[in-house]
Order: structure tokens, then sequence, then C-alpha cells
């Protein structure tokens, strides 16, 4: 099975960029940090057997560096969490591990954590839909990120405007 990243397999093995690869990177629609993460997957998978990932997008919240799989989240976890710890270490950051195929709500629910999510509502102004994330004001100080990175990340996962709710 071949493992799915943003960048392709020689470059992934190489930890070096092609021509295509370096064009996603420099129109933005692959990160440094998602090559970092990429290069570094195909790395362990010479010792974890991780070739069924699929990884989709890192986003480097900050503290925390949120990996989003298509996939089963349990492979980049690994046995005890292996997979995951030496992700970390390689990136100096937390890692956390998100599912971004299914239930959005879910996926918006695990990058808030330990913040609850209250709700997701679209709302309609006379610029167009937008959506409005509501969290709860009294457990703002536990995000893994600032407010700012976070609407940033929730616009591109919803692709859509944010206003972010705080009650
Ligand atoms: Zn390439």
């Amino acid at each position: 099975m071949l493992m799915k990243t943003p960048i392709c397999e020689l470059c992934g093995k190489t930890a070096t960029l092609c021509s295509a690869c370096r064009s996603k990177l420099k129109n933005g629609r692959i990160t440094e940090t998602d090559f970092r993460v990429a290069t570094f997957l195909y790395q362990l998978n010479e010792g974890y057997n991780i070739s069924g990932a699929s990884f989709e997008h890192a986003l480097d919240l900050g503290r925390v560096v949120l990996i989003l799989t298509s996939g089963n989240v349990g492979l980049l976890i690994g046995k005890e969490g292996r997979v995951v710890s030496e992700l970390s270490m390689h990136l100096g950051k937390k890692v956390r591990i998100a599912e971004c195929s299914g239930d959005m709500k879910k996926t918006i629910s695990d990058i808030l954590l330990p913040v609850e999510l209250l709700g997701i509502n679209t709302v309609y102004t006379k610029d167009g839909e937008c959506c409005r994330v509501r969290l709860p004001k009294a457990q703002i100080m536990r995000l893994p990120m600032d407010l700012d990175s976070l609407e940033r990340i929730l616009k591109s996962l919803l692709k859509k405007e944010v206003k972010l709710s705080l009650e």
C-alpha cells in the first residue's frame, strides 16, 4: 500500500522537492510544515508500518501541530502513541492527529480540545454566508492556539468566512 501525503513519493523519500511539489509549495497549496511532516512520515515508515496512512495536511498552531488525516487516525498515533511521539520530537511541538474526512464538527471539536465546541451555525450576512463557531468564553485560555490562528485554521477547513463567537 502506498502512503498518501501532499507531496509525491519521490520527494517524500528523498526529502527534496521536484518541480511539481516546489510549485505546490510556492503557491501555498502545501506548507513547509506539510513537507516536514510528509518526509518524516516516509522515514518513520521504515521502522513502523504506516504505509496505509493518509496524511492530508499539517497545521502549525503555535504550540501544537495539527495533523489531518483522511484515513485511520490510529495508524498515525501508533502503538502506545509511538508514532505521534516521534512526530512530536521531530517537530519540537505537541502533535495532535484529527480525522478530516468525515464529520467536520468532530474535526473542529478535536482541534479545540480541551475547550468545548458549543456549536457551529451558518449565518447569512449582506456579504454572504459565514460560519459562526461558538466557544465558551470562560475556557478560552485553554485553547491550544491564539484566536487569530484558530480563525485562520477554521477558515481553511470550512472554506468559508468564520466568525468566532465567545459566549
Ligand atoms: Zn515531488
